[in-house]
């Protein structure tokens, strides 16, 4: 158990190892002038800390932190921790509505946004009520940049005494893929000993060059692809939004050595034509999280990359979020482990049926963890809470998993997404993986959905690949017939220009379902 405050955690041992390493460079920036090395970072989230307490900031407020990924995002993320406050972090692409219920449920105080977005973030404050202050961090017209602050400042770094077990470093929104996001209220304990516990088993080390291309603001994007390289003394390339040109672009032009990206990249990496069009060759490991990967699509990945396996890894926002990863030292790890259990860290899978018992060995079952990265609590929300965390400290994470006899797990799907055709368990995730395989679907989804005698069968969505052979519904049927067993079978099919996905790459099913509810 780590009990520092985060901005120690990450940042006390790289900005005096290394202050004349670049921490944080922007993608899109050919001169370089945009870079901040960890010195800069240092001094900078230090004078941001004054800045906001001399503006009236005090431990525990709550300060919203709404921006697309930059290199000033850590600076205002770490000195809003420094001043004692909790960051809760916002989607950038928010409507004020969503950006004001947000701001309402985490009785947020303080928001820091980004010029572009200001409007969203006036009209939300308005909505939301309570706000003190707006700051942005680039300049704009008539309000106050928290950049010219910083470096102005000479206001006294303030003294906050942090109780790291207790006290709410960060306010993440789960992804809200299964219902309402909800406000998860992490500690300086739990993302601390998280990172602490990762790092044995996929090491950064400083020259190692990061591509943040997932958002800082959901977990797995702040852990993978800022605390965690920041912790190392590595280099952090920011890229804004994701564009696959884009993308590829930086990892050649910036030498990036690691990737950490989630199902949807894995896929235009094995399929997309573009991909051949940029010398990727510096690239050293892939590591794929945060929804089911299929091991043949990885496996594709790996071999045009010409890289070792991609590694996954999992976890949740209640849970700092990881509790499993795939070791970079293994060399051959088993075709779909999402890796081995995190140290310190105690799982069992429980029973679908009778979910008080534990299941067999190497049966299916609901995952449950136990450990330091265990979240305080939902914010706000004591009964979701218990229903998330049992009497004895279990996290019931609502996903199926396996364990083999040499301790990988393997995630199947969520409980909840299940289909049950005629008694028989159907995982969505399963199917949608296989027809990926087809040469002329390009993306695919499948839910539930009730035939005329009443049974749950499932449907696919499927959005055909540009340029390839014309494909109708039956083919689609028939190539899922062939392989799978009778019960599995797809039954239904769908045409689509896209399968509707969340910021962290997740398919948004409850989507796909609604669509079908508002057409029955
Ligand atoms: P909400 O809880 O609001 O409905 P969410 O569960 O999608 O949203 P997150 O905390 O971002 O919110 O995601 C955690 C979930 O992501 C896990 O419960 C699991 O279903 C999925 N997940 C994460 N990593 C993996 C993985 N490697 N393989 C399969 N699923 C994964
Ligand atoms: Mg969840």
């Amino acid at each position: 158990v780590v009990d520092e405050p985060i901005h120690e955690a990450v940042l006390a041992r790289s900005t005096t190892a290394h202050p004349d390493t670049v921490a944080l460079v922007d993608a899109a920036d050919t001169s370089g002038t945009s870079a901040i090395t960890y010195g800069q970072l240092d001094v900078w989230h230090r004078r941001l800390a004054a800045a906001l307490a001399a503006s009236g900031q005090r431990k525990g407020d709550v300060l919203a932190l709404h921006s697309p990924n930059s290199v000033l995002y850590p600076v205002v993320f770490y000195g809003a921790t420094r001043a004692g406050a909790a960051v809760t972090t916002v989607h950038p692409l928010s409507t004020p509505e969503e950006f004001a219920k947000q701001l309402g449920d985490s009785s947020a105080r303080w928001i820091v946004t980004v010029s572009p977005l200001l409007e969203t973030a006036r009209r939300a404050a308005e909505l939301a009520g309570g706000i003190q202050e707006i700051f942005v961090c680039d300049r704009a017209e008539g309000h106050r940049s928290v950049v010219h602050d910083l470096l102005n400042t000479d206001a006294p770094e303030p003294a906050v005494a942090f109780d790291p077990a207790e006290d709410v470093a960060v306010l993440p929104y789960s992804s809200g893929t299964t219902g309402v996001p909800k406000g998860v209220m992490l500690t300086h304990r739990n993302i601390a000993t998280n990172l602490a516990q990762l790092h044995p088993l996929v090491p950064m080390v400083p020259g190692d060059r990061i591509l943040a291309v997932l958002p800082f603001f959901h977990i797995y994007g702040m852990t993978a692809l800022m605390n965690a390289p920041l912790r190392c003394g590595a280099t952090v390339v920011v890229l804004p939004r994701f564009d696959l040109d884009q993308f590829l672009g930086a990892i050649e032009k910036h030498r990036i050595t690691g990737l950490y990206v989630a199902p949807p990249v894995i896929l235009a990496l094995a399929k997309h034509p573009a991909v051949a069009q940029y010398d990727l060759s510096c690239l050293e490991y892939v590591v794929s999280a945060a929804a089911p990967l299929d091991s043949r699509l990885a496996a594709a990945c790996s071999a045009r990359l010409k890289l070792p396996p991609v590694r996954q890894a999992y976890g949740m926002t209640e849970l700092s979020p990881g509790t499993h990863t795939v070791p970079l030292a293994t060399p051959d790890p088993p075709a779909g482990a999402v890796g081995k259990l995190l140290p310190s860290t105690e799982m069992r899978i429980l029973r679908l049926d009778d979910p008080a018992r534990d299941a067999g060995p190497g049966e299916e079952g609901e995952v449950a963890i136990r450990g330091p990265q265990v979240m305080k609590g939902y914010l706000g929300r004591p009964g979701a809470t218990a229903d998330m965390i049992d009497a004895d400290g279990w996290v019931h994470t609502g996903d199926v998993g396996r364990v083999d006899e040499d301790g990988w797990l393997y995630v199947v799907d969520r409980v909840k997404e299940l289909i049950k055709y005629k008694g028989f368990q159907v995982a969505p995730a399963d199917l949608e993986a296989l027809l990926l395989t087809h040469p002329a679907i390009a993306d695919a989804a499948v839910i539930g959905v009730y035939d005329a005698d009443g049974n749950e069968v499932p449907k696919a969505f499927v959005v055909r690949q540009a340029g390839a052979p014309a494909l109708d519904a039956d083919e689609v049927t028939a190539y899922v017939a062939e392989r799978v067993a009778p019960y599995k079978k797809v039954r239904r099919v769908e045409f689509v220009e896209a399968v509707p996905r969340a910021a962290s790459g997740k398919i948004l099913r409850r989507e796909l379902r609604q669509r079908e509810k508002d057409r029955a």
